[in-house]
């Protein structure tokens, strides 16, 4: 398939009709759908909740302009608000809701010329690390029908990694762009917090979330990053700083960068395909002239803990919007309005988002307030203290697996939130300290994909590009952008 660049360049230059890669993107996703959208549960991948159709497509206008990537077929996570489509949020509360306004990320992509082809199926309200908590079913994954794509971007991840689309958004609140990446066999990154705007990304949990995003490459990733990256005055948490050229280091080596790597990434937990995976990434780093440094993030211990404690804390907070009056699903049958909040959020909400919501809800509570919301603060300092003293000592990108294990069979973990919530032990860090980080492929493990993420120091995603370019380099890139 072609990349982000090539696509944009044959219709700048005439050699395709600007609407053709979008034809093709629609037809291959209904190809590889199998039945109507929104409808899991059979043979088909179930990556989409919403898309064009071919009809749509064949008589798809893409307004003459000179974007950057303009003609360029992209697809976005279904819980960022688009006029186009509905927004669901893969739940049933959300059910054929049209948002009235466009998300800041979606306007600019359009226009920059890319054209929308679809909303990605996703884990309800992006609460989950295998896209198996959607309303709407899971997504297989790609590689192999019968395992999971990681999530909560399931379906963003995908629809790339099918070559549905070159390149597409997703959210990461703890690891959700990065995780299904590193399932999926493609590249996912997670911006610094506040490098993009989160106007009209629906809030799970607002000092976490993310837009990121999805390549076949790490030059996929970083054209659509360029888009979208840049202050936002609809979202006071979107920084006013000068965002960099992410394409200037493209032919970067590994020459004399500092890859520091943590040992607490390396423990017994990991399983041994993504060791041996993750361990000849680094010395393939290290024969192309990278200096490798053992480092220590002795705070990663207490991570997991405090993300779950401050996400869903801030979940059940943000997602008491949702109570029947103002947005889609509302059970008005008689009773009071206590009553009919009660009983839209029975019927809407999933059973992870419920559990969500009475965690964070406990965590919240008057006298627990400290003892748990607090206390996890606290450790999120810790967390972003250690990276801090490790990027001071000279280290340039810190390299980790990006989950433990490769894509497990679907419905192996759906009864055991805790073995799901460790597929985030590796990711919840960058999110917590607020950093950016990238998932690259490194390379198969019993015919399923393995993911190497790089971590830089907060506004570092010019570093961290140049690092991703130099590993996929001595990697030797799977996917080519010709
Ligand atoms: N899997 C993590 C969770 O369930 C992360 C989700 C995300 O990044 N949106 O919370």
């Amino acid at each position: 398939m072609k990349g982000v660049a090539s696509t944009a360049g044959a219709v700048r230059e005439g050699q395709v009709d600007a609407a053709e890669p979008s034809r093709r993107a629609v037809a291959r996703l209904h190809e590889l759908h199998e039945g109507p959208l929104g409808e899991g549960g059979g043979e088909g991948l179930n990556a989409f909740l919403a898309a064009l159709s071919n009809d749509d497509a064949s008589t798809l206008d893409v307004p003459e302009n000179d974007g950057c990537i303009r003609g360029v077929p992209v697809a976005v996570k279904d819980n960022m608000t688009t006029l186009d489509f509905p927004t669901t949020c893969g739940s049933k509360i959300l059910e054929g809701y049209r948002p009235p306004y466009e998300a800041t990320v979606v306007r600019r992509l359009k226009e920059e010329g890319a054209v929308i082809v679809g909303k990605t199926n996703l884990d309800e309200f992006a609460m989950g690390s295998s896209t198996e908590n959607s309303a709407y079913g899971p997504v297989l994954n790609p590689v192999d029908h019968s395992r999971v794509t990681g999530g909560s971007s399931g379906g963003s991840a995908a629809a790339v990694a099918a070559g549905i689309v070159p390149a597409a958004l997703g959210s990461d609140t703890g690891g959700s762009v990065r995780q299904p990446a590193s399932f999926c066999g493609v590249v996912g990154l997670k911006p610094t917090y506040g490098r993009v705007s989160r106007y009209g990304l629906v809030a799970f949990a607002s000092s976490l979330d993310q837009v990121g995003v999805f390549g076949g490459t790490v030059a996929d990733a970083a054209d659509l990053l360029q888009v979208i990256a840049g202050h936002d005055p609809r979202d006071s948490t979107s920084v006013d700083r000068p965002v960099p050229d992410f394409s200037g280091e493209r032919d970067a080596d590994a020459e004399g960068l500092v890859v520091g790597v943590p040992t607490e990434y390396f423990g017994d937990a990991l399983g041994p395909g993504v060791r041996v995976r993750c361990r000849e990434a680094l010395d393939a780093l290290e024969a192309n002239g990278a200096r490798i440094r053992e480092v220590s993030l002795p705070n990663t211990t207490y991570a997991l803990s405090a993300y779950y404690v401050i996400a869903t804390a801030e979940a059940s907070s943000n997602l008491a919007r949702f109570d029947g009056v103002r947005y889609g699903l509302s059970d008005r049958e008689g009773g009071d309005l206590g009553e009919m909040y009660e009983r839209t959020r029975t019927v809407g909400f999933g059973q992870e988002v419920k559990r969500r919501i009475l965690l964070g809800t406990f965590a919240l509570t008057a006298g627990y307030h400290d003892q748990y919301y607090g206390r996890a603060q606290r450790a999120r300092g810790l967390v972003a203290a250690d990276f801090e003293a490790v990027f001071a000592s000279g280290v340039d990108v810190i390299f980790t697996p990006t989950s433990p294990t490769v894509a497990f069979p679907l419905g192996e973990r759906v009864q055991d939130p805790l073995q799901m919530y460790l597929a985030d032990v590796f990711t919840v860090t960058a999110n917590l300290a607020g950093l950016p980080a990238i998932s690259v492929p490194v390379g198969v493990s019993d015919g399923l994909p393995v993911g190497g993420q790089l971590l830089a120091p907060r506004w570092g995603e010019a570093t961290l590009f140049r690092a991703a370019y130099a590993l996929e380099s001595v990697l030797g890139s799977e996917v080519s952008d010709d």
